[in-house]
Formats: structure tokens, C-alpha cells, sequence
């Protein structure tokens, strides 16, 4: 891999920019060129650094003599109207880009933190519109599909569960909440923040800070006739209980929730005080998922996989699939190649683990039975793990064999 401290002492300072308009529309359009999801521009104390986050990887981008900081800076803040002296406080705000070259408007997120050494900027490329209805970006094989639009059609309380955040949960909420036409029914967002704009979607944003809460807002949302609801993450009691008498009340409420498995989520649940017979009717599906890299389809190649690894990988995935066939799977690792873009990987892959909470896991919920022993029992009922998941798609050359066991 690229060594960035190499790249950044053999790299020279470069000196004044020329053109801070131009510069700043060029930092845009390279890394939507490259794909980048993240761009950093970080001032240390001896130089402005400019950084793109792809694939989870840093590339830096330039090394610019300190002196070109305020004038990009205060560029930024132009563009997105918001206070030009304010520099001692976080400022978030959003830039809408246009991309000549795609015909397409592009918003990017923007968000300002006072360093030790002037305000650091971080900007979120916010993928368009278009790209969150895809099906196959999300990944989900077969079994868990069905399993998910199974469970959309009923009218249950849903949790989606991310860990850690780089999962990008918001892809999925999202996507979720594409499967029902807003036109059809009442569907209500609160959101923080709000980062795709949905047509006839009703979205807030939580303001903590005049008392604009997940709770208050559910609590007023009874009031507005809602069908389906969109909690962005719930962090307690309180939240919690409102959700899932929401959903007994035949609401589809669709949340997120800080755990490490589908079987933990409950738990965490329980923990947190909601009462277990409630939550065993209100409860209808988990969806856990995690980004893995995605292996690059043009470099790929055939590989020996280490013999104890390789065990433990078939001893996975017999409980799921037919012996002969675990038996003959073959698997692949990449090699570097133009199309990587100097990064191994080209994009990222989403492995799952979707969790369906019905009449056989009640007894344990209402005793309140450990992750471990629902997740035992949930595997009997062919709930598919996060990590076979990932075999599976090391199976189909999708991912390497050494990404999938991280997840071990
Ligand atoms: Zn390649």
C-alpha cells in the first residue's frame, strides 16, 4: 500500500495558489473524478494539507504553503452563505456543486472545527439521489433480500443496526424508505442530520439545543397522522419506548441503534428498559451490516488459501450451504492494476445480518436471554451471520477471504 508519510516528506510546499476560485471548483471535480466520499483540508503548523478519503484509504492531494489557508477558507464559507468572521465556533452547512461533467447538481456537506492551527475543514461528497434506489449497491444476497421485503410489507417496528458508523447506515435507511411511494402514505423523518433531500418526505432535524429531541418529536408525531417513521438513532429509554409503542400502534418505524450484532440490538434494547413483552410483539427485523472492500473484478486472481485458515472458513459455512460444494470453492485476491485508481480496492461491499424476530424468539426475549443464546437459536431459524455472509461473498470473488475473517 502507499506509504502517505513517504509521499508527504518527498512532496514539496507548494506556494501561493493562483486562482482560490478555481482551485476550490478543481479540489470538487477531482474527487468526484476519483470517487472520493471524504475531502480534508487540514492546516498543520508548517503547511495547508488537502486529503480525499476513498475506499476508507487517504490519499493526499497537495501540501500548500500556509498563507493559501484563509483565502480557501473564507472561499468555502462564501459558497455556502454562512458567517466569514465566526471562526472560533463549529459551523456545518451544505455546498451545492454543479458537476459539468454529469449534467448533475452535487450537494457536499461541509463541516468547520477550530484546530491549534486554524479551522480544519471536513466536506462529505453526498452521493446523488439516484445512486441510494440501487439494489445492488447494498448487496444483499438472495435469503436476505427476501427476507427484508418480507418484513417492509408489514407494518413493525424495523432497526437497522450500524457499527461502526463508516457502515454508512444512511444508504440503507434510505433505501428502505425508497420502497414506499411518499405520495401513497404519510411518512416522517427526523433526521441529524439531514443529508438527502426526499420529495414529499416530512423531515425534521433534531435541535437538542431548544429541546427538539427524538423523544418530543415522537411524542408530537402521534398527532400528525404518520404511517411510517424514521427515527435517526436511539440512544435511550425513553426514545426506545416511544418506538416501540409507535410501532404497536401499526406504525412501520424504521430506526438505527449502536450495537455490534442483530441478536445484541435486542439486548441492548432490553438493557436499555424496554419492556421485553412489548418489544417481542413490536419487534419485527434487525438488519446488521458492516462495509468490507470490495475486491477490484480487473486484477483479480485465483489464491491458495493458508490450510488452518481454510478450515475454519468451511467449518462457517457447512451449517449454510452444501457440503461438496464448500468443499470446491475457490477464492481470489487482487493485484494492483490501473482500474484500482492506486488503491486496491475499488469500491466498498456491504456484508449483513438480518435477524427476523418472530414467535420462535419470544421465550428468550421475555427471559431475557443473552445475545449469544438468541443468536444460537436464530441460526437454527437459517439466520445467516455477518461473517458467513462475508464468506459468501468471498465465495463469489466479491471480497478476499482476509476481509471476511476480520469479522471474526
Ligand atoms: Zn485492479
Amino acid at each position: 500500500m502507499i506509504d502517505n508519510k513517504e509521499i508527504l516528506e518527498w512532496m514539496p510546499v507548494q506556494k501561493t495558489v493562483w486562482d482560490v476560485v478555481e482551485y476550490v471548483w478543481t479540489i470538487f471535480s477531482r474527487a468526484l473524478e476519483r470517487g472520493a466520499s471524504d475531502i480534508h483540508i487540514e492546516p498543520t503548523e508548517f503547511f495547508l494539507l488537502v486529503r480525499f478519503r476513498q475506499d476508507w484509504d487517504f490519499f493526499i492531494i497537495d501540501k500548500l504553503d500556509r498563507e493559501n489557508i484563509s483565502p480557501i477558507i473564507t472561499r468555502l464559507k462564501v459558497l455556502s452563505k454562512v458567517k466569514i468572521d465566526e471562526n472560533k465556533k463549529p459551523q456545518d452547512w451544505k455546498i451545492v456543486y454543479y458537476y459539468s461533467k454529469e449534467n448533475k447538481n452535487i450537494d457536499i456537506r461541509v463541516s468547520t472545527l477550530p484546530t491549534a492551527f486554524w479551522e480544519k475543514v471536513v466536506m462529505r461528497i453526498l452521493k446523488p439521489d439516484a445512486t441510494l434506489t440501487c439494489i445492488e449497491r447494498l448487496w444483499f444476497i438472495d435469503v436476505n433480500l427476501e427476507k427484508v421485503r418480507e418484513a417492509l410489507k408489514s407494518s413493525y417496528w424495523i432497526i437497522l443496526v450500524a457499527w461502526p458508523t463508516w457502515s454508512w447506515k444512511s444508504t440503507t435507511l434510505f433505501w428502505v424508505l425508497k420502497n414506499y411511494n411518499p405520495l401513497e402514505y404519510n411518512i416522517s423523518t427526523l433526521e441529524d442530520p439531514i443529508e438527502y433531500n426526499i420529495e414529499y418526505v416530512n423531515q425534521s432535524q433534531v435541535k437538542p439545543e431548544i429541546g427538539f429531541t427524538f423523544s418530543t418529536w415522537l411524542r408530537s408525531l402521534v398527532r400528525q397522522d404518520p404511517d411510517i417513521i424514521m427515527v435517526w438513532e436511539i440512544r435511550d429509554k425513553e426514545t426506545a419506548t416511544l418506538a416501540v409503542e409507535a410501532a404497536l400502534t401499526w406504525h412501520l418505524v424504521l430506526s438505527t441503534i449502536h450495537t455490534n450484532s442483530a441478536t445484541a440490538t435486542v439486548q441492548r434494547l432490553i438493557n436499555m428498559g424496554v419492556e421485553t413483552f412489548l418489544l417481542a410483539s413490536a419487534m419485527r427485523m434487525v438488519i446488521s451490516q458492516r462495509l468490507l472492500k470490495k475486491m477490484c473484478q480487473n486484477c483479480k486472481k485465483p489464491k491458495d488459501v493458508n490450510p488452518e485458515v481454510l478450515k475454519k472458513v468451511r467449518d462457517f459455512l457447512y451449517p449454510i450451504m452444501d457440503k461438496a460444494e464448500v468443499d470446491n470453492l475457490v477464492f481470489y485476491e487482487w493485484e494492483w492494476c490501473e482500474k484500482c485508481h492506486n488503491t486496491w480496492f475499488k469500491w466498498r461491499l456491504w456484508v449483513h445480518e438480518v435477524l427476523i424476530v418472530w414467535s420462535y424468539l419470544e421465550d428468550l426475549i421475555l427471559k431475557k436471554a443473552s445475545a449469544n443464546e438468541m443468536a444460537e437459536l436464530a441460526k437454527k431459524h437459517w439466520m445467516v451471520t455477518i461473517l458467513q455472509d462475508a464468506l459468501i461473498k468471498a465465495a463469489m470473488w466479491l471480497t478476499t477471504v482476509d476481509q471476511a475473517i476480520q469479522l471474526i
